[in-house]
């Protein structure tokens, strides 16, 4: 089964990057193949097939006419950011162990000194999350559902409706600096589930998260 991911290329240099992700579109088409890897569904219905609003940005159901967005249920849900924004963010979070000052990002991304810490501290708290988790390789959840640990609301191993489940992955080299940040849409969170991704994502040699 195929599994799209955003996974950002080790030694990644900045030019590289806004080549890559300097785009609104090229940011959203990747997020499109993390979240739907086999084509979108319906996350109401199930159903394939589906009407792009342009003007609100959302997938909307040809037959249950659920209307259902890129971002909705993931950490960049409740920002008002540009994609292009939040994908640089985090390459830059992951250009060394200590991440960066709310200050300097707040001026290499051009947004204010507030929207910098906010941003700053949800993707800390997805790669604290992955130290916490493995140290060398960390699971986390960003599906904004289960943000902080908390599963509200949510049925063991299948997920809150509506919601898609993903997992962030983070690797990091031998000194512990950040190296790739991955995402991948999952079934739910079921240890079965985790278990599969577990063999089909992280290297042999890592321990297995359980
Ligand atoms: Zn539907």
């Amino acid at each position: 089964m195929p599994r799209s991911k955003i996974q950002f290329q080790e030694g990644l240099s900045l030019r590289e990057f806004v080549n890559k992700y300097g785009t609104e579109e090229q940011c959203r088409d990747l997020l499109f193949k993390a979240r739907w890897p086999d084509g979108y569904r319906c996350p109401k219905c199930s159903h394939e097939l589906y009407y792009y609003v342009q003007t609100r940005r959302v997938f909307q159901c040809r037959q249950c006419r659920h209307q259902h967005s890129l971002i909705t249920n993931t950490i960049f849900t409740s920002s008002k950011l540009p994609l292009t924004v939040w994908f640089l963010a985090i390459f830059f979070m992951t250009q060394s162990k200590e991440g960066m000052a709310a200050l300097p990002m707040s001026r290499y991304l051009g947004i204010s000194f507030n929207a910098a810490i906010r941003m700053k501290h949800k993707l800390q708290m997805v790669m604290k999350q992955a130290d916490d988790v493995q140290p060398l390789f960390g699971l986390v959840q960003i599906d904004d559902a289960y943000w902080g640990g908390k599963r509200h609301g949510c049925k063991r191993g299948r997920g809150a409706a509506g919601k898609t489940p993903m997992i962030a992955a983070l690797s990091r080299d031998t000194k512990g600096y950040p190296r790739h940040i991955r995402f991948s849409r999952v079934a739910g969170f079921s240890s079965d589930e985790i278990k599969r991704w577990s063999e089909k994502h992280l290297a042999p040699k890592r321990a297995v998260f359980t």
